[in-house]
């Protein structure tokens, strides 16, 4: 038996995959609800996503939700996606996307297009533990790096960029460097890899889950798993359901599918040495308010995604998402819809302060960034202590510890063990589950 902890896109999809295999499992969920940090609430008029905001599709997804009947409710991003905008010199702007309107654009200098060219035949070499920051602008410029990585980092995984480690987060540029000498001629020479898709599903996100959930026949809900111990007949698993007395289940094999501190929560009293470095990877604290305005108030056309700030621009919002701009019926037809986040590793002192100032902040900042007149028609807040894990030398160190803890049948996949996109916990989770 396999014992899986955790019902989010992780648990949900290795759970699946275990069904259709027909090897047995059961899948534990301390909450009441399937889905983790995917969380698609209606509010009134307004569809929130409380959690992630979208996905980005390639082949092996594509094929995935085919399988689950969900293709004929994919909602492909409006095409004014691919426009991008970046806070710079106090105005939010449209980031150049082709060489053409690089070239001619006023929104880098001339010495970071200049460096940008000139990468080519930059030989210096990545060295071991090194930050994403130093990667860049030692192959790029400053500039380049504060007003593109930079953001980015924050757009992904609200991280700075001084902590998170190349080999981690990007470890493709690495492989890039390395074969080619330069990332840019190794991006025309290798291609810019699969396409990809940003969309969303009609009801949002959660509809992936939800059917996920409907597939499964072995879920316990509301069945908190409270320890991990080795056990003659292999695993000892302590569980308590619906706040009752504890029970003991024994399994051949489990699988982790949750964040790096729950589990070294527990594993702790039986294998203590690897939940002490589990327990030491960062998780950046974000705080979401989402906002809608009368479509008639607001002076910025918000054809894009949405806007990010870079560090350096010393904003209040670290990035905003233009969710009415890319998704239909997310608000009023006379209204648009912004979700912006705040804290983040950069200001996570920002995540801190009280509801009610934070709305606060935020509107006044969406009012004068975006040319608003109005007053807000609708404005809610949600927030996570522990969001999103940092890919930095804590987590490089903790998931050394998974080869250690494998030898125990004990198993990980979740958004910390490889990369926290959703497609990519989708994959990893599959893939685990053929090795099982
Ligand atoms: C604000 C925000 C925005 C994001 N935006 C995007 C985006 O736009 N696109 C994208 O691709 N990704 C995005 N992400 C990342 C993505 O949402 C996550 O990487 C992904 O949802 C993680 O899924 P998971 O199944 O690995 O873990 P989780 O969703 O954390 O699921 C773990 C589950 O384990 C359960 N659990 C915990 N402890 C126990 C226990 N002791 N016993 C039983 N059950 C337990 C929890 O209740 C939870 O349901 C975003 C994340 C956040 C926080």
């Amino acid at each position: 038996m396999i014992v899986i902890i955790g019902a989010g896109i992780s648990g949900l999809t290795l759970a699946y995959e275990l069904e259709k295999a027909k090897k047995p499992y059961i899948l534990l969920e301390s909450s009441s609800r399937t889905g983790g940090y995917i969380n698609s609430v209606k509010v009134n008029e307004y569809l929130l996503e409380v959690g992630p905001n979208s996905i980005l599709i390639d082949a092996a997804f594509d094929v995935f939700l085919n399988e689950l009947n969900l293709s004929s409710s994919i909602e492909d991003a409006a095409l004014v996606n691919k426009n991008r905008f970046i806070y710079k010199n106090g105005r939010v702007q449209q980031v150049p996307s082709g060489p053409l309107s690089f070239l001619f654009s006023s929104f880098f200098s001339f010495q970071t297009k200049r460096t940008i060219f000139k990468e080519i035949f930059n030989t210096s070499k990545t060295v071991e533990n090194e930050s994403v920051y130093d990667f860049f602008t030692r192959r790029f410029s400053k500039e380049f790096t504060q007003y593109t990585i930079d953001p980015f980092a924050t757009g992904v995984y609200a991280g700075d960029i001084k902590q998170l480690l190349i080999e981690e987060t990007f470890p493709s540029l690495v492989a890039l460097e390395k074969e080619y000498g330069s990332i840019i001629k190794g991006v025309f020479k290798k291609g810019f890899g699969s396409r990809r898709r940003t969309a969303s599903l009609k009801g949002g996100l959660q509809t992936l889950t939800n059917t996920l959930a409907s597939r499964i026949s072995n879920l316990s809900l509301q069945t908190k798993v409270v320890s991990v111990s080795k056990h003659e007949a292999g695993l000892s698993i302590a569980i308590q359901k619906n706040g009752a007395s504890i029970e003991n289940m024994i399994a051949d094999k489990v699988v982790f599918c949750g964040t790096a501190f729950n589990a070294a929560e527990l594993l702790q009293e039986h294998f203590s040495d690897s939940a002490a470095q589990l327990n030491k990877v960062r998780y950046a604290p974000i705080k979401a308010v989402y906002a809608a305005f009368k479509s008639k108030d607001v002076g910025h056309a918000m054809r894009g995604f949405g806007c990010l700030y870079p560090s350096v621009e010393s904003s209040f919002l670290a990035g905003t998402i233009w969710n009415s701009s890319i998704f239909k019926e997310r608000c009023p037809e006379d209204e648009i819809l912004t979700t912006s986040f705040i804290g983040g590793m950069y200001h996570p002192e920002y995540s801190n302060l009280n509801e009610e100032e934070i709305k606060e902040r935020a509107v006044a900042q969406l009012k004068k960034d975006l040319s608003i007149t109005g007053d807000p028609t609708f404005v809610y807040i949600a927030g996570w202590e522990k969001a999103i894990p940092q890919y930095d030398i804590h987590l490089k160190v903790a998931r050394k510890e998974l080869n250690t803890l494998e030898e125990s049948t004990i198993y990980f996949t979740s958004n910390w063990t490889n990369s926290i996109s959703l497609g990519e916990c989708i994959q990893s989770a599959r893939n685990l589950a053929l090795s099982l």
